[in-house]
Parts: structure tokens; C-alpha cells; sequence
């Protein structure tokens, strides 16, 4: 599943393919992925050009030369690649964006729970209203220790879901939040508001570390995560719980266990995780 190194690397791939592009013409094949598509085929962006592209949380933002931007999530399966349009249509292709050069950027979603859309901004280089109320990137020195501690106090709910929401810190998901909290020897099950100020410090830090790693090799591949150029990510082969449960923690040897907590399955290594 597109985590924040999987977009990360995805607009990386877009910016270096498609900066200075034009759009032709947009071709939809199917009503709708997580929103209709419609709009997207009737918004005329034909003739507009991709100016570049930003990456907030999971979501990349692509600025257009009209000003307007298309705002792209990724979903559980999302695809994109720029190649000949006149490769044959995938079943799951449900978007072309026909290129001046011939080729087509194609957006392909088996699960349709992706997100392609065009949005206004409410100034140039600003961010879409849909992702208004995001909190820091987890990248950026506006998240850190301190900040983490302020937003945790008098969280009653447990630490994991409390570090996937976005309005907390933007961006991480099931997989990294799992990773994180691992590394940083915290239980996903501790109530966020009883965290320790070094304990903060502790998961802003990791969650840093293990972005920038994954980011460095790709992102993850866990079921159908392929970059822009069809590589896989190779972070998958760093994963030390997420998707472990029933094995040896490789720290301490205890059996790691795995756990619904806030709807999502949570790995974790009771032995290292306090
Ligand atoms: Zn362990």
C-alpha cells in the first residue's frame, strides 16, 4: 500500500518525466475511483502543462501551469506510469492523460480507492483545501519531540492510531507507524497522552530515520506498490515486525504478536515494546 516514501518516490519519478509536459487531451474510462471522474475529463486541461511537483503527506500535488493544481492520493493500489499511449489499456486503467509527445500519464487502481482530481488553490503554491487541516511533515523541523509531546497531551486513545491521524503529523501509515513504534520501543497499545517527553523525542526521531531509509531505497513493496518505472521498493526486506507476527523479534527473540488496535492490524514485539 502507498505509504509517504512509496508518494515520495512517486513524485521524485513524476517530476523527472513530466515537468514542462503537456496535457493533450484526458481520456476516463471508468465513472469513478474513490470520487468520480467526470469532472477531471470536463475541468480543460487541455493544453495546460505540469509545472511540478510537491508532496504533502501521502497525497502529491501537481502544479499546472493555469495555476490549478491535480491533486493525486494513491490509495491501496495505485499506479501511475508515463509510457506510449498506444499500449494496449490495462483492466485497472481507469485514466489517461494524453501527453504532446505521445505518450500518456495512466493511472491505474485496482481497488478504486485512489483519488485523481483538479483543485483550486487558495494561492499559488498553496495547499488544496482537502488537506487544510494536515499537521507537520514528519520531515520537516516543525515536527520533532516537542511538537509530538504538545499534541499527545490529554490524548486518551493509544499511540499508533494517534500517530496515523494526519492532522497529528501527515503521512504515516500502517506499515511505518508500525516500524516506528518498534524502533522506538513503545507499545501501539500506550495511551498517546502518557507518553514521556523522551519518548517523543524518541518516536520523532525514528519516524525520521525510517522515512528517510525507506525514501532512500524506494519505499516499500508490500502487495502492489510498483514505482513509476515498474521497480519494486527495497525497504520491504528492512521490515523488523510489520507483517512479522508469529516470528522471532530479531532484537530479543520474544514471538511477535499482532493485534487489532483502531480497526488496523498492528504488529508488535511485546519483549522490546514497553
Ligand atoms: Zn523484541
Amino acid at each position: 500500500m502507498p505509504e509517504l516514501p512509496e508518494a515520495e518516490n512517486i513524485r521524485r519519478a513524476l517530476a523527472r518525466v513530466l515537468t514542462g509536459r503537456k496535457i493533450a487531451g484526458v481520456e476516463i474510462f471508468s465513472p469513478a475511483m474513490r470520487e468520480p471522474l467526470t469532472p477531471l475529463a470536463a475541468a480543460g486541461l487541455e493544453g495546460t502543462a505540469f509545472a511540478g511537483f510537491r508532496r504533502r503527506g501521502r497525497y502529491v500535488i501537481a502544479d499546472l501551469s493555469d495555476g490549478r493544481a491535480l491533486l493525486m492520493h494513491f490509495g491501496m493500489s495505485g499506479v501511475v506510469r508515463v509510457e506510449s499511449a498506444k499500449i494496449p489499456r490495462r483492466k485497472h486503467e481507469h485514466v489517461f492523460l494524453h501527453l504532446d509527445d505521445g505518450r500518456a500519464f495512466r493511472f491505474e487502481c485496482t481497488r478504486r480507492f485512489s483519488v485523481l482530481k483538479v483543485c483550486t488553490l487558495p494561492e499559488p503554491g498553496g495547499v488544496p483545501a482537502e488537506l487544510g487541516t494536515f499537521g507537520p511533515e514528519p520531515l520537516s523541523e516543525a515536527f520533532n519531540g516537542d511538537s509530538l509531546y504538545r499534541a499527545s497531551r490529554g490524548r486518551t486513545g493509544c499511540v499508533k492510531p494517534f500517530l496515523m491521524n494526519n492532522c497529528v503529523v501527515a503521512g504515516i501509515g500502517n506499515i511505518y507507524a508500525t516500524e516506528i513504534l518498534f524502533a522506538a520501543g513503545v507499545s501501539p497499545l500506550r495511551p498517546a497522552g502518557e507518553l514521556s517527553q523522551r519518548e517523543c523525542v524518541l518516536i520523532a526521531a525514528e519516524s525520521k530515520r525510517i522515512l528517510a531509509r525507506a525514501i532512500e531505497l524506494g519505499g516499500s513493496s508490500i502487495s502492489d506498490f510498483r514505482n513509476v518505472d515498474g521497480r519494486e521498493g527495497k525497504f520491504a526486506q528492512e521490515l523488523e515486525v510489520y507483517g512479522r507476527a508469529g516470528l522471532p523479534c530479531g532484537k530479543c527473540g520474544s514471538m511477535i504478536v499482532s493485534q487489532r488496535i483502531g480497526g488496523r492490524t498492528s504488529a508488535f514485539c511485546p519483549g522490546c515494546q514497553k
